[in-house]
């Protein structure tokens, strides 16, 4: 058995070699059968350097890949999984608060338990404020509601995935990587295996509420069509109520001779139609602007630089 660890770091320079020797460390008995596969996307700092030090001192097979500039993680993660060998590949964080000792956990039970072609960790406690609790329980609720696959809350990228699945999710051609839908839609069974979530080493995280905000519109839009559809119900609903609004002036008139006095009527009316609209018109331009990304199929890294310590 071979195992890929895929490690997404972005100025990670003080973590990863803390997160190298504790993996290592759990990893002790099986270290000949492990490569790691870091890929520095686009690092300021020197995680580069380090992680090539860390290969040359030849404690395990260390492989990075080096992107031309910040990409974002999805795309870290593809370029991991297309770079990865191993018959099971491990997707795990540079910042240790994903502990290493959990992938050892996952093998276990992948071997134990052949039916699964995936085990994934969920955090049992969220450590999270209450207001980000709130919002992103409201994104599970409804991207649940509107598509067709299943998204566990809990359950981040944190996981081991075997070779099946890795080439499964290597097949979509798709350049928009929402990981989480991605990894429900190819299917395979899961396993959820709780875990616990450890404080950040060094550094600090790199999402705040409105590139988490993108990420959940991303993710509806990757994989719903229903705001589309709710926009063109929307449309059909007031189309109608337009409709009765106007016998109701019209026969109004023309039974009592009441001239309808309605400037401020009209003015919100004539805000709420537009904003509505305006609402929808975002909407399509959302499923357009997605079009567009796909249409243009650049590729979604450019590697700068490769090191393999074994070569
Ligand atoms: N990361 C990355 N590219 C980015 C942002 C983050 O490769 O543009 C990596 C980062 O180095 C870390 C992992 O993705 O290993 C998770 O990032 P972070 O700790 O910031 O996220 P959080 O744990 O807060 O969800
Ligand atoms: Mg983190």
């Amino acid at each position: 058995m071979q195992l890929s660890i895929v490690v997404p770091c972005y100025d990670e320079e003080e973590n990863v070699r803390p997160f190298f020797e504790e993996t290592c460390r759990c990893l002790d008995g099986i270290l000949e059968h492990v490569e790691f596969v870091f890929v520095d996307d686009g690092s300021r700092d020197g995680t580069a350097k380090e992680l090539k030090k860390i290969g040359e001192e030849g404690k395990a097979h260390v492989r990075m890949l080096s992107f031309s500039r910040n990409f974002g993680k999805e795309a870290g993660l593809v370029a991991g999984l297309r770079a990865a060998t191993g018959d099971f590949v491990a997707i795990i964080d540079a910042d240790l608060q994903q502990h290493p000792k959990y992938v050892v956990k996952m093998l276990g039970i992948l071997n134990d338990h052949p039916e699964y072609d995936c085990v994934a960790a969920y955090q049992e406690k969220r450590r999270e404020g209450k207001t980000l609790g709130f919002f992103k329980g409201l994104f599970y609720k409804l991207i649940n509601r509107i598509t067709d696959i299943e998204f566990h809350r809990s359950a981040s990228d944190f996981r081991v995935l075997s070779r099946k699945m890795v080439d499964a999710i290597l097949a979509l051609p798709e350049r928009c990587r929402f990981s989480k839908g991605i990894f429900s839609w190819v299917g395979f069974k899961t396993y959820y295996m709780p875990y616990e979530v450890e404080t950040r080493q060094k550094g600090k995280s790199k999402w705040d509420f409105w590139s988490l905000f993108s990420y959940a519109l991303d993710g509806i839009t990757s994989f719903s069509d229903k705001p589309l559809i709710i926009s063109s119900v929307l449309g059909l609903i007031l189309f109608f109520i337009s409709i009765v609004m106007m016998f109701v002036v019209v026969i109004k008139t023309l039974l009592f001779g009441d001239p309808v006095a309605g400037f401020p009527t009209l003015c919100s009316l004539i805000l709420l139609l537009s904003g509505i609209q305006l609402l929808c018109i975002g909407i399509v331009g959302q499923y357009l602007a997605k079009m567009y990304e796909e249409i243009k199929a650049r590729p979604l890294y450019v590697i700068k630089e490769e090191y393999d310590n074994q070569k």
